[in-house]
């Protein structure tokens, strides 16, 4: 299905802007740099759907991309967040645009939340799966730029994650390893998203 259409089709500003909510929505949400824009090109096939960020923390729109002809679900970019220089006003604007749009979307199926493997998770990220959880929209957890770290650390920042995640009730248990640079892990992460959009 991926290798078929898949077509940037609106950025939305506010939720009067999205598409009629016709078919599946998928979402991804992450820090400034998580490596979104990296990811959305490696699971799509496509080498500049999603462009990489222009200034960390500055769009702050719902990016969409359509999958299949007709379409058969929506990929949704949100703004990247935790980005320490942000206005308060934006951050403002940024939490009443993601609040809106989990609650208000009932084609939401499921949210992706990337994590950077070098990092592990920060307080942005628990903030925002805290949204998840109170808007009860089931999530998974994507380690990303799997291939920046050694595999020991890897394997103890995924073992901290996991225990973390347990704690939220809209979390998948397990959580995806990728690399967009390696290709590794975006194989079964494509196949995650198609059941996630019920195909
Ligand atoms: P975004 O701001 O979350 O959209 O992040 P980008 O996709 O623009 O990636 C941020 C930076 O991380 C860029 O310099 C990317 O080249 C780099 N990056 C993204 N994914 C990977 C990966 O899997 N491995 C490595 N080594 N670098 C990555």
């Amino acid at each position: 299905l991926f290798s078929g259409r898949v077509e940037f089709l609106l950025s939305a500003p506010q939720l009067k802007f999205l598409p009629d909510p016709s078919v599946p929505e998928i979402a991804f949400c992450g820090r400034s740099n998580v490596g979104k824009s990296s990811l959305l090109n490696a699971v799509t096939g496509r080498r500049a759907i999603a462009r990489a960020s222009v200034t960390p923390g500055r769009t702050q729109e719902l990016n969409i991309f359509e999958v299949g002809q007709p379409t058969q679900f929506r990929l949704v970019d949100m703004p990247g967040y935790g980005f320490a220089k942000a206005p308060v006003k934006v951050v403002e604007k940024w939490k009443q645009l993601m609040k809106t749009y989990l609650r208000g979307r009932p084609v939401l199926n499921r949210t992706l939340v990337l994590v950077d493997s070098r990092h592990g998770l920060k307080d942005a990220d628990r903030e925002m799966m805290r949204m998840l959880d109170e808007s009860a929209v089931g999530f998974r957890v994507v380690l990303t730029k799997t291939d920046k770290v050694k595999v020991s650390d890897l394997d103890r920042t995924a073992e901290r994650v996991a225990e973390e995640i347990r704690r939220h009730p809209a979390a998948y248990p397990e959580m995806h390893l990728t690399s967009a640079e390696k290709g590794m892990g975006i194989a079964e992460l494509r196949a995650a998203i198609m059941v996630d959009a019920g195909l």
